[in-house]
């Protein structure tokens, strides 16, 4: 079979791997022909968990099918959450959380046990998962509801216990798909934090975005957003309240020359989007799409940060250690580091997954463009404050850290293992996250 190029959504360690598409009926034959293997979506993890180099990369997409059954749904897991949205949105039912962009799979979205604006209120993808139809590297296909171990090491298991060939997951019921919200200007990071604390109670969804280049007073200033699903009662709401069409106007031009993006373009951007949110608390009624999906606006919007590609790094620290969220801004703004995105939420209660990322705290994400001189050094050094504090990193979106973290950051590791070495003794599903971390 001819190898393909593939990389994860921040395009660097691009990889050369056997890239299949099978159906439901011929999926088990992959796994039963002795390759190592890894289930691959729509590719949205940052970094290298959807690509195995030398081995078959198993995509989804031909996995698509769809049905409401009361508040759940019965989804193949190749269907994305744009594909379940427009199913089941007209129906009155709302995905139970979205991460950042519509364009992730079911089977995505569990592996990595996804968390959205609402982690506050809802917890993670997983926790609103009835079951889950799990093939082995047997061949077998095992169904697994949250009784079993096998499941919450699937549940953010990324990839490694089997392929997802089905789920059900109960919805959100909504009368109507539009947000009622309210956006507003936050002088620093400080008064941003204790607003967001209060806004755990009141609102339940809420995201901030950072300015990670201003300084002094102006440290961390931020756009606040939050919001609820309008009800039938909001006389703003006009025409069909359950219609959804989102679109995408744009598309990124082709590769923008590396090194467009630095500290002077980001901070003249940074200033434009603080500009442009409103001075004081303002309600708004938007759409799904422009709530929780902007990025989708524009196609391939990774292509902006040039062929080297751009890091995600994204960490969550325990309340205890809150503080440490503004020495982390504080670091980007005074080292002069051009975070291009930076956005700051809430986590409530950890979940069960063995390797789910979410636990209580705050969890800053950050766009870093790939190359940019001292960044390795600088992030390092937060990784080491980070694991001391009992804080962690994505798996979906690294590509760097240092494997000696790992046991320390999910201390259900082992744990995780051991269910490996009962289903898969000889390690047939690994990606290059998995070997590159030694999981
Ligand atoms: C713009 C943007 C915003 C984002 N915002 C958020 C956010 O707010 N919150 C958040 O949690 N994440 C966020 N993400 C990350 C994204 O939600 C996750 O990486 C998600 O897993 C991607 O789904 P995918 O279908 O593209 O999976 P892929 O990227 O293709 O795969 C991700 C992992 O899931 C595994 N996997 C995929 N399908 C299956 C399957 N059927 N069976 C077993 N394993 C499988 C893969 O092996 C891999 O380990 C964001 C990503 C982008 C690009």
């Amino acid at each position: 079979m001819p190898l393909e190029l593939l990389a994860g959504w921040g395009r660097t360690a691009i990889t050369r791997t056997e890239l299949v598409e099978p159906t439901r009926e011929s999926v088990a034959n992959h796994v039963r022909s002795g390759n190592s293997l890894i289930a691959r979506g729509l590719g949205r993890g940052y970094g290298d968990c959807a690509v195995v180099a030398g081995g078959k990369t198993v995509s989804t997409r031909q996995l698509r099918s769809l049905r409401v059954d009361g508040g759940s749904i019965e989804v193949d897991a190749g269907t994305s959450l744009e594909e379940v949205m427009k199913f089941a949105l007209p129906q009155g039912w709302f995905v139970p959380v979205t991460p950042g962009t519509r364009f992730v799979t079911v089977g995505g979205a569990i592996a990595a046990d996804i968390h959205g604006k609402n982690h506050h209120r809802d917890g993670t993808f997983g926790s609103h998962v009835e079951w889950i139809d799990l093939l082995l590297a047997s061949g077998e296909i095992r169904r697994l509801t949250p009784g079993d171990r096998l499941f919450w090491a699937t549940v953010g298991g990324m990839g490694l216990t089997g392929i997802i060939l089905s789920a059900r997951v109960r919805m959100t019921p909504v009368e109507t798909a539009r947000m009622s919200t309210v956006n507003q200007q936050v002088k620093n990071v400080d008064a941003l934090m204790d607003m967001m604390v209060r806004a755990d109670y009141e609102w339940r969804y809420s995201v901030a975005w950072v300015d990670t280049m201003a300084t002094k007073g102006s440290l961390g200033r931020s756009v606040l957003s939050t919001g609820e699903h309008a009800t039938l009662s909001d006389a703003r709401v006009k025409g069909d309240p359950l219609a959804y069409e989102p679109r995408q106007r744009l598309t990124a031009p082709g590769f923008v020359p590396s090194g467009v993006l630095n500290k002077w373009s980001v901070r003249a951007f940074n200033e434009a989007w603080f500009r442009k949110a409103p001075r004081k608390a303002k309600k708004g009624l938007e759409s799904i799409t422009h709530f929780f999906h902007p990025l989708d606006g524009v196609a391939e919007w990774n292509r902006i940060y040039g062929r080297n590609g751009f890091i995600q790094y994204q960490v969550v620290v325990p309340d205890s250690h809150a503080s440490t969220v503004p020495c982390m801004i504080e670091t980007f703004a005074t080292r002069q580091v051009p975070v291009f995105l930076a956005v700051l939420k809430r986590f409530g209660k950890a979940n069960d997954g063995m390797l789910s990322f979410p636990t209580t705290g705050w969890t800053l994400a950050v766009d870093i463009p790939a190359g940019v001189d001292g960044v390795a050094g600088i992030l390092d050094e937060m990784d080491e404050r980070v694991v001391g504090e009992g804080g962690r990193i994505y798996l979906a979106k690294d590509s760097r850290m240092n494997p000696r973290h790992l046991a320390s950051m999910y201390p259900r590791l082992d744990e995780f293992r051991s269910v490996r070495d009962e289903v898969d003794p000889s390690r047939r599903f690994m990606s290059n996250l998995s070997q590159r971390l030694g999981l």
